[in-house]
């Protein structure tokens, strides 16, 4: 079923394990029961996995891992071998990016290609203020690491009021450092945390967005036509997973002439009115 609707939706042929477990950290807009209090009984089974990994369609190499914290699901080594065993060729991982430090080299010699990992801001402070925890120290290092072990690292973040004046830096260090390009995508309003406060309006992502040199521009993943971001391609587990936000165009989408925009993810009633004003 997976397969048909990846293809259905011009995507490439792919398996998608998603692992629900505890993660260590508290992202403000993400944390909450089911993401940082996982008790084991609602964890995802190893045996769950293993059938499913056993059941790779033909022709299906490609296995995409991802829910939270897939690398700190007890069965993930186990499960990782056994995705080599039956049969995928390769594995793109989004993960926070915490376990990459320690354990990139044996994941790479387990499958994993690609790495898709947030990060907030090029600074410290901003971004462990983000997550709830110290970890941005952490997770740079992971990325060398990634990297060093031959893994593709491809970066996202989100736009929030708490790192808009710095995403033009941090998509020029992303750049720099790891040779992608920083991926951006939208808040979504999950009700579990102030919106206003945290969601910037269209006027300030566009503004931002319009300073970055083209070079640097980061791509959308998810975003609006009329945000103005650079085209390439998304990570292909970042694009699955930003494609479940729920959309609505806003007040200032009415006439939009951008026919293949499915709006917004709900929340951004300003959405068009900035452009509609240029
Ligand atoms: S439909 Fe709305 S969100 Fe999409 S491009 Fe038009 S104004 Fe922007």
């Amino acid at each position: 079923m997976q397969r048909g609707w990846l293809l259905a939706r011009g995507f490439p042929p792919a398996t998608l394990l998603a692992l629900h477990n505890a993660c260590a950290q508290a992202c403000f807009f993400c944390a909450g029961p089911g993401t940082t209090g996982v008790p084991d009984h609602a964890r995802s089974t190893v045996e769950a996995g293993l059938a499913q990994l056993r059941a790779r369609p033909d022709g299906v190499t490609r296995l995409l891992v991802g829910g939270n914290e897939p690398t700190l699901h007890p069965g993930f080594p186990s499960l990782l071998a056994a995705a080599r065993e039956a049969g995928f060729e390769r594995v793109d991982l989004m993960t926070n990016g915490e376990g990459l430090a320690r354990h990139a080299e044996e994941w790479a010699r387990l499958g994993v290609a690609e790495v898709v990992v947030p990060l907030y801001s090029a600074e410290a402070a901003v971004h462990d203020a983000i997550v709830g925890v110290q970890a941005w120290g952490e997770v740079v290092a992971g990325l060398d690491a990634a990297a060093a072990a031959g893994i593709s690292v491809r970066v996202h973040t989100l736009l929030l009021v708490e790192n808009l004046d710095g995403i033009g830096a941090l998509a020029s260090w992303v750049r720099s450092r790891w040779g992608s390009r920083l991926g951006v995508a939208l808040l979504r309003n999950k009700g579990s945390f102030d919106f206003g406060r945290s969601a910037p309006s269209f006027t300030a992502m566009i503004t931002a967005l319009r300073a970055i040199p083209v070079p640097d521009r980061p791509l959308g993943i998810g975003t609006p036509a009329c945000l103005p971001t650079h085209r390439d391609k998304p990570a292909l587990v970042a694009e699955l997973y930003f494609l479940t936000q729920q959309r609505r165009r806003g007040r200032g989408c009415v006439g939009c002439a951008a026919a293949d925009c499915a709006g917004p993810v709900s929340g951004y009633e300003d959405a068009g009115v900035a452009m509609a004003a240029d």
